[in-house]
């Protein structure tokens, strides 16, 4: 008997869960255990959120809804887009609400790409992408982004990776591992490419409103020629601390959200009817919230940058967006596997290698600075005795 479908051979376990999955195993035999593993803010879930959320279900918001998503979340999600990137989308018809960020993605590709596909992802890229990619029987096509550079996207990268097959390009900005943030001049190239070749672009924008020293998100829909090929999915896991939340969403022109919203209705029916409740008002609420929140990450980042950076063999730049460092650890003459596996035995620090994140990544680690400062603190010590 065959107990597993071929196409899931070649597909690896996401590495980001199964490192936080260690930590947790550990904690529970009662290690001292950090874990930076994955990317979940430790904040808690803002209280008026909650309560809108407490509110809905109370007043009978657990039902099924429409596959789509509730009109005042919708509504909201239009509204919030085109006040900050000025970009129209129908909320009836060119949104839809996912379980959370991760399905919005998953279903931009299935409702797109076929078999054989190819699909660009500039490297390092998130441990989630190739593995969706091949989930449909696509092709990933990883770009390597040039590390001496600063993982700079070019025109160049790009283009040498084009081929008849290509179909898509899947951009993510700010970028989860390397904290890098677009420009518009590297949007520009991109948005050039995909013209040029006709592509879709997928764009994870999910850590749109963690950014530092002043630097802006642009949504490479706004560019000329892009909102009718491009996929912009988000959700508030990281935004608004809510990722036990499962709340996503896309936003796409119609004949291609109509795809995925198909998909949705054969598939999990509607994201959860009192979470899209709590969206609506994280969306439509005071956005104070998210501003106190950047702030402590903004602290929290130079203080686990300056510490990594004070530490023999490791050199790290100070991330744009999102909440990761990602240094290099290379001058401790350990792979970023072999550094990862010794610093969870020996300094019990959880932390994901970059190797998972794509060729490029080797050399590197990733740390999640969505934790108490406290730990990051102590982080940068237990390192400092094992190195
Ligand atoms: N996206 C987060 C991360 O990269 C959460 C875990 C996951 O979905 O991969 O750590």
């Amino acid at each position: 008997m065959k107990l597993g479908a071929e196409r899931l051979q070649q597909v690896a376990e996401s590495a980001t869960l199964a490192f936080s999955e260690r930590a947790r195993q550990m904690a529970q035999k009662g290690i001292n255990v950090i874990d930076l593993a994955g990317g979940d803010p430790d904040f808690t879930t803002p209280a008026h959120i909650i309560e809108a959320a407490f509110t809905a279900a109370q007043k009978g918001a657990t039902h099924y809804v429409s596959s789509r998503g509730i009109p005042t979340f919708l509504e909201a999600i239009a509204n919030h887009y085109a006040a900050e990137q000025g970009l129209q989308y129908d909320p009836k018809s060119e949104i839809l609400v996912t379980s959370g960020g991760k399905m919005a993605i998953y279903l931009a590709i299935l409702a797109t790409i076929d078999r054989g596909d190819e699909v660009l992802i500039p490297e390092p890229a998130w441990v989630s992408y190739v593995p969706m990619v091949q989930l449909v029987d696509g092709v990933p096509v990883e770009v390597p982004l040039d590390a001496k550079n600063n993982f700079l996207l070019t025109r160049e990268a790009l283009e040498e990776k084009i081929t008849p097959r290509t179909r898509a390009l899947l951009l993510n900005s700010p970028s989860n591992p390397t904290g890098r943030v677009l420009s518009r001049q590297e949007l520009e190239a991109a948005a050039e490419v995909a013209l040029r070749h006709d592509l879709l672009v997928f764009s994870d924008e999910i850590y749109y409103k963690l950014l530092y020293d002043g630097h802006q998100h642009i949504s490479i829909a706004t560019l000329p020629g892009m909102r009718e090929r491009t996929i912009i999915l988000n959700g508030l896991s990281k935004t608004y601390a809510m990722t036990g939340w499962r709340v996503g969403f896309a936003l796409a022109p119609k004949p291609i959200m109509s795809q995925m919203v198909k998909v949705q209705s054969h598939t999990i029916t509607c994201a959860a009817a009192f979470a899209q409740y709590a969206g609506a008002a994280a969306l439509n609420g005071s956005q104070d919230c998210v501003r106190e929140m950047v702030e402590v990450y903004a602290q929290r980042r130079r203080l686990i940058v300056d510490g990594l950076n004070s530490l023999p063999g490791v050199r790290c730049e100070a991330p744009e967006g999102a909440f990761y460092a990602f240094p290099n650890i290379s001058g401790t003459g350990m792979t970023s596997l072999e550094f990862c596996e010794r610093m969870l035995e020996e300094a019990h620090v959880v932390m994901t290698p970059g190797s998972a994140f794509g060729p490029s990544g080797e050399g590197y680690v990733r740390l999640s600075f969505a934790n108490a400062t406290e730990k990051l603190a102590e982080t940068v010590e237990r390192l400092r005795k094992v190195l």
